[in-house]
């Protein structure tokens, strides 16, 4: 596969990583993004050679056989594939891999689709954020044919080191996906609370954060985000709010879909709705602790704070 072109739509905080494990995992690329700057600086930062930077999704589709994409909303996705100068209209391609979260209707409706041109579909969105990214160590869950899924595997182990087969209709591989994501932001709402309480009470967030690793409490938002983005107030975890938003609300929406109550999790969701009716959309989502730090009236961790 190493001498075949591979094609990666959508550059952004995931994206130019998973992009640029393939370009140094010496696969040629062409790539595309709506913006153009980005194409430009991805050029420079890998120095690969081979890179070819495309105006459209269609011309990645004219010159990439497997293409790649990590793009933000559902709406961006079926543009991108359906669209008038879309994935589906390319000459070559003949591998769709998702690696974006877009829920299971329309990921459904753009597999099929494909599907109808001859173009297989693999549904693969991924888990462990921008640092697993940088990393090459995300998890991904894959659905779809499983004969192009074991093809496309090697491919895969460039940007994650776990990587789980769901099944073999495309769509499932996004419940899995919105279901982890309603708990991680479930976890990182409920200790931003748990951790303001603590400094109002008096005690130091890091060596809270300590015992709580060491202890029944842990969660990704203890081992993972309080030391390396909020403690220090860095807030640069590199997810969106809006984009965990969209993630539990395709959890809410299915369960909604399949008449399943979620007690909790519509609790969840109302929290990060109004987090979003306050302006913090385009703000990093571990800024979300701000709002509990204004109603106790303290503050977790400060700037100096740079023990990660
Ligand atoms: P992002 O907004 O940083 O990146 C999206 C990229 O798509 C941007 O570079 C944007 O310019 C590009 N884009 C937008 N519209 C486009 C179009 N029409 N054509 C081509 N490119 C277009 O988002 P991200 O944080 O990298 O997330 C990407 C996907 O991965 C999302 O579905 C997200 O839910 C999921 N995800 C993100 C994280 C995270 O921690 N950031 C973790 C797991 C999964």
């Amino acid at each position: 596969m190493k001498n075949t072109r591979i094609g990666f739509i959508g550059l952004g905080n995931m994206g130019y990583h998973m992009a640029t494990h393939l370009a140094n995992n010496e696969h040629s690329l062409v790539i595309y993004d709506v913006r153009r700057e980005v194409l430009d600086s991805f050029e420079q930062d890998v120095q690969a050679e081979d890179i070819l930077k495309a105006h459209s999704p269609q011309e990645v589709a004219d010159e990439a056989e497997i293409i790649l994409a990590s793009l933000p909303t559902p709406q961006v996705v079926r543009e991108v594939v359906l669209g008038e100068r879309g994935v589906i209209h390319g000459k070559k391609v003949k591998t769709y891999i998702d690696l974006s979260t877009s829920g299971q209707k329309v990921t459904s409706e753009v597999g099929l689709a494909l599907q109808g041109r001859g173009i297989t579909m693999l549904d693969s969105p991924v888990s462990g954020g921008v640092p697993g990214a940088q990393k090459g160590s995300l998890s991904l869950m894959v659905a779809g044919s499983r004969e192009a899924y074991e093809r496309s595997l090697t491919l895969l182990e460039h940007i994650g080191k776990k990587i789980f087969y769901v099944g073999d209709e495309v769509g499932q591989a996004q419940v899995i996906k919105v279901i982890n994501n309603l708990l991680s932001s479930a976890a990182l709402a409920i200790t931003s609370e748990a951790m303001v309480l603590g400094v109002k009470a008096g005690l130091d967030p890091n060596i809270m954060i300590d015992i709580l690793n060491a202890s029944s409490g842990r969660n990704s938002a203890t081992e993972d985000k309080f030391k390396k983005s909020i403690i220090n107030r860095r807030f640069d975890y590199g997810f969106k709010t809006d984009l965990a938003y969209k993630d539990i609300k395709f959890c809410l929406d299915l369960a909604d879909d399949l008449e399943v109550p979620m007690w909790l999790g519509s609790q969840v969701e109302h929290f990060w709705r109004f987090a979003m009716s306050q302006g913090a959309k385009n703000q990093d989502y571990t800024t979300i602790i701000r709002y509990f730090e204004q109603w106790a009236g303290v503050q977790v961790g400060n700037e100096i704070d740079q023990k990660s």
